[in-house]
């Protein structure tokens, strides 16, 4: 059984399944977590006998060290090559006072929205715990020998999250545990299409932070830009939404790409203001980030001010958000994305 898959409790089940005491469950975690050990023989609080019984049944497989490239504005891409060949991404964006981690959950995407290279790679499959928990624990290493650590955790790399729930929560959980990477609910925010029965399931399992992916105001045009958003009407999100459990004083994130002539008109800065006012949400708008074949271009300059005038004046808290890492194609919609949540979250 391999370590690096199993949520604390998990860990204290399997010690106890072999006859050890569920305590060494909880020093084996910390030895995983805080101190990134890599061989159970390195757990040198439990016995020889014991690390050799422990050896025998469980594994302790961090990922593959990553291909990292670094941009110009300090953000790290981190490539990760896994077992079966699959690349994932992650991205380390140094801020002011924060170390935000972005992190994948699937390989590929099945949502296809029209906007996002990921989207237009496709599906391959689910990452496991390990796959998600890794890519923190990577950073992590990378991180500590400068004597930094990630402080923030971002679900918006590759893949929906809410379609790989479980390894999400697991993975949210292990980040949040103070035997693990021990960050606050506060400093973990998931990105979503919003998938309203998921976000029920997630929200009776755990409380983090929310980024809702809307990018269109009517459901029509979502649907025209994002085809999976068929099924889940805007009226039945948002009132999933507004059920979310956030921590507490948080508010949704609305993330909205701008596309030239598609979604940026004054009558769609309005509509986005009374939605938002309805969630009591935070917006953040997105220059759109072109690739090779991308049906979109990206709003005119003219265009993206006179939105964001609209949200300002309405008296809600906008931010647009910088572009970074493009130069290793670490920015939004280039595989693994770079969200800007930083200028939107008070520290604590
Ligand atoms: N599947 C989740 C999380 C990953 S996408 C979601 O959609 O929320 C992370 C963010 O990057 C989303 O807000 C997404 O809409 C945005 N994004 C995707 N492609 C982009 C592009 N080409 N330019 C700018 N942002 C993009
Ligand atoms: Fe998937 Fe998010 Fe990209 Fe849509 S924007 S295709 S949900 S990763």
């Amino acid at each position: 059984m391999e370590l690096f898959e199993l949520t604390r409790p998990e860990l204290e089940e399997a010690v106890a399944a072999i006859g050890m005491k569920p305590f060494r469950g909880r020093q084996i975690f910390r030895w995983l977590y805080q101190e990134l050990a890599t061989d159970i023989s390195m757990m040198t609080d439990i016995s020889k006998s014991g690390r050799e019984e422990l050896a025998q049944r469980f594994t302790v497989r961090p990922l593959t060290a990553p291909e990292v490239f670094t941009s110009a504005d300090g953000t790290e891409k981190l490539r990760f090559t896994l077992d079966d060949g699959a690349i994932i991404e992650a991205v380390i964006i140094p801020e002011k006072g924060r170390v935000t981690l972005c992190v994948s959950t699937q390989v590929g995407c099945p949502l296809g929205c029209l906007f996002c290279r990921t989207g237009s790679l496709g599906f391959s499959r689910d990452l496991t715990v390990r796959e998600i928990v890794g890519q923190h624990w990577a950073a992590q290493k990378r991180l500590a020998e400068a004597g930094k650590r990630v402080t923030n955790i971002v679900f918006m790399g590759m893949g929906e999250p809410l379609l790989n729930l479980a390894s999400t929560v697991k993975s949210a959980r292990i980040m949040m545990d103070d035997l693990g990477f021990n960050l606050s609910n506060r400093r973990v925010t998931i990105s979503t299409v919003g998938i309203p029965d998921k976000l029920d399931e997630l929200g009776g399992q755990v409380s983090v932070n929310l980024a809702l992916s809307l990018h269109a105001v009517t459901d029509e045009k979502r649907r025209a830009i994002m085809p999976a958003t068929k099924n889940w009407p805007l009226k039945e999100l948002l009132a999933a939404l507004r059920r979310f459990p956030l921590p507490p004083r948080k508010k949704i994130l609305i993330e909205y790409v701008l596309l030239r002539g598609v979604n940026d008109s004054p009558a769609e800065a309005r509509q986005l203001v009374k939605i938002a006012r309805s969630l009591n949400a935070k917006i953040n708008l997105i220059p759109f980030n072109t690739f090779d074949g991308a049906p979109y271009e990206p709003s005119i300059a003219a265009a993206i001010q006179d939105f964001q005038q609209a949200i300002w004046d309405a008296g809600l808290t906008v931010i647009i958000r910088k572009s970074r890492g493009d130069e290793s194609l670490a920015a939004c919609g280039q595989l693994g994305y770079v969200p800007d949540t930083g200028d939107l979250e008070e520290d604590d």
